[in-house]
């Protein structure tokens, strides 16, 4: 079967009627919006909450702005949306004749997110599953994105619905997983990853959030959470892409909407590994 496929294929499902595993997968993509063009959709995700994936997300989306491209991040995190309060954005989305509007943030990255279509920034999503997944599908093909050079996808926590739907129906250049130095954690980073190998996307590495922590008084570091996470890259074979401490500036930042001004080196190189892994 295999040696079939391999022989025959010649990539182009559109002139070819076999109906072989890749070609159902191909099938589940969607479009994104005839006024978008967008050249890299960076997924981000991680198998819990709570480990930074909103904060690692956002970071790369600046550092890539920084670098001079075109960045927008569509917070797929529905029931959890934090995207826009740590860019100080209290506007709603606005709809004309082609799409709906994302919001635009003071260095210019686009963000579109549930949080910017509820009239109470604090009402609860109670929406079921699919309802939901359905909505990340609006986001990615009635968002009026233009031209974007990344795109990046917060995912909600976990191997559900959504990440799924994001994983089957966007065409991904790969996912970046963000986790925590913690033994357990490394068990739930395998999902993910599992997750995305399943879906063929090409995972570009991890994040390691909250690796240590420095003492403001004498300035020596701190592993809060222990270990580290060269083991769990080892063995799955992806490269460890960057670690970035708990920085206590960072949470202030984030919390008052000022997440862009935040200085640091902390993810630069990840970013110009990503950069690098997509752009060939
Ligand atoms: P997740 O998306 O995984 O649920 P978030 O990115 O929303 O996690 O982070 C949870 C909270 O922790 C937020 O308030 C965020 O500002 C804070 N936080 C995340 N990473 C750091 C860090 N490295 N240093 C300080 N605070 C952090």
């Amino acid at each position: 079967m295999e040696e079939e496929k391999t022989q025959g294929c010649s990539g182009d499902c559109g002139s070819c009627s076999q109906s072989c595993s890749d070609r159902a997968q191909d099938s589940l993509i969607e479009p994104t919006g005839e006024y978008n063009s967008i050249k890299h959709v960076i997924g981000v995700v991680s198998g819990k909450g709570g480990v930074g994936k909103s904060t690692v997300t956002s970071m790369l989306a600046v550092l890539m702005r920084r670098k001079g491209y075109k960045v927008g991040i569509l917070d797929a995190d529905i029931t959890g949306p934090s995207i826009p309060k740590t860019f100080g954005i209290n506007s709603r989305a606005m709809q004309n004749e082609i799409g709906i509007l994302p919001a635009v943030t003071e260095s210019g990255i686009e963000i579109m997110s549930v949080n910017l279509m509820l009239e109470e920034k604090d009402s609860p999503v109670i929406w079921r599953g699919p309802v939901i997944a359905g909505v990340v599908k609006q986001f990615w093909q009635d968002v009026v994105w233009g031209d974007l050079d990344y795109l990046f996808i917060d995912c909600p926590p976990g191997t559900g619905d959504v990440p799924l739907t994001v994983f089957q129906s966007i065409p991904l250049s790969g996912a970046v997983i963000v986790t925590s130095p913690q033994d357990l954690v490394s068990l739930i980073v395998k999902k993910a990853y599992n997750m995305a190998k399943l879906m063929n996307i090409p995972v570009l590495g991890i994040v390691e959030n909250m690796s240590y922590a420095v003492c403001p008084d004498c300035g020596k570091s701190f592993k809060i959470f222990g270990g580290g996470s060269e083991g769990i890259a080892d063995e799955l074979g992806v490269d460890l892409l960057g670690k970035m401490p708990i920085d206590l500036s960072l949470t202030q930042m984030a919390d008052n909407g000022m997440f862009e001004r935040f200085e640091n080196e902390y993810l630069t190189e990840a970013a110009d590994i990503i950069d690098k892994k997509v752009n060939g």
